[in-house]
């Protein structure tokens, strides 16, 4: 009699990577730990045992995943960046006023990380002075503690942008780094908009950012994207300072950035500018490029350059085949778009010729 039941399917253990396995093992023992023997496990290993029991275990994790990977002499992989520049600008506003607000910026700063070394390397911060609101609403000044002296004796956003690049510029320009933000609204909103308000060109590196709530969210694991304050309680730290300061903000959010860093995560941007960009670097650039291009090509065209007869009759056989215009035909040839070279010359035509006479 035939059985319907499936046979059973033999697991070959070969196939298994053992590494493997005991991580995952690993991992399903972090699972099943209280709180209390998280932190003593931390605690022995000479760890942090400040956080929620999702961050201790993330901890816990990746502390046995660096050891295993020592012990069977794997390499474990580089963080994909070299250098996180934190920024978190603080900008004109008032109580009432909706999302259309035209908010300029009045704060800012950078906090410039170094991954390989969890470190602070660097800081900049200048205050800004706005043009289209000069005077600070009282619910700003209170909101922020930014008063009106401090913008008032402050250089306008295009000033102080060209020092914030140069600062970028010396420390990280050329290698692999991103902007690190609390949040999608500094680049997509405040930057975007003060930079078409004052016509800066928008900068590429600014196209993309790391959203660290994002970060912090996924990797303990720990539902929707949180505030600072709470990013901040789940790791068992408080804020310093004030919050809405733009310096306290940012130190604060690199002080998350850190222990994420500490805890082993591969933070990589996860954000990008959806919206076309006007006035972007790039576009710039690519205008200009455009523009080259076109009074090249036209000034080529323009050029009555004689085409050989072996050209000639390339030309038009390939017209023909194609169903083009000869003189069309030619400019690109002319242009060096067909048959770049004496030999491929000779041998579009042979094959060109062998075609369309098999054709007729
Ligand atoms: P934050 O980074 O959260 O300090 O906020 C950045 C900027 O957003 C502030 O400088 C204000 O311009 C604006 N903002 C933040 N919170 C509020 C709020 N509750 N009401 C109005 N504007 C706000
Ligand atoms: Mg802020």
């Amino acid at each position: 009699m035939n059985s319907t039941k499936p046979s059973k399917v033999r697991r070959d253990d070969d196939d298994v990577d053992p590494f493997m396995t005991k991580l995952s093992r690993k991992n399903g023992e972090v699972n099943r730990m209280r709180i209390a023997a998280l932190r003593k496990k931390l605690f022995d290993n000479q760890l942090s045992s400040d956080g929620t029991d999702k961050v201790l275990q993330r901890r816990l994790k990746n502390f046995y995943k660096r050891q295993l990977y020592a012990e069977s002499q794997r390499q474990i992989s580089q963080p994909s960046l070299e250098y996180i520049a934190v920024i978190d600008f603080e900008a004109t506003t008032e109580e009432t006023k909706g999302f259309d607000y035209p908010h300029e910026i009045i704060e800012f700063p950078i906090v410039l990380i170094e991954v390989k070394n969890v470190s602070v390397i660097g800081e900049f911060h200048e205050y800004v002075k706005p043009v289209l609101n000069p005077k600070l609403s009282k619910f700003c000044r209170t909101l922020t503690g930014i008063s009106q002296k401090l913008v008032d004796r402050a250089d306008e956003f295009p000033q102080v942008f060209a020092r914030a690049v140069k600062f970028l510029e010396e420390r990280v320009f050329g290698t692999k780094w991103a902007i690190l933000t609390d949040g999608p609204w500094d680049m997509s909103r405040f930057l975007f908009k003060q930079c078409e308000l004052s016509g800066v060109p928008f900068p590429r590196w600014a196209r993309k950012w790391i959203n660290i709530r994002k970060v912090h969210a996924n990797y303990y694991n720990v539902g929707k994207p949180k505030k600072i304050m709470l990013m901040l309680e789940d790791l068992g730290l408080k804020f310093d300072g004030s919050l809405h300061s733009g310096i306290d903000d940012t130190r604060n959010i690199a002080r998350i950035a850190l222990s994420l860093l500490e805890d082993g995560c591969d933070i990589v941007t996860n954000e990008r500018l959806l919206e076309p960009v006007e006035n972007e670097e790039k576009s710039i650039a690519n205008s200009y490029k455009r523009k080259n291009l076109e009074a090249q090509r036209k000034s080529n065209d323009s050029k009555t350059v004689n085409l050989d007869d072996n050209q000639e009759t390339l030309a038009s056989l390939h017209a023909q085949l194609h169903g083009l215009e000869v003189s069309k035909t030619k400019r690109r040839i002319r242009r060096k778009e067909i048959a770049p070279d004496h030999n491929s010359e000779e041998e579009d035509t042979e094959s060109l010729l062998r075609y369309f006479s098999l054709q007729t």
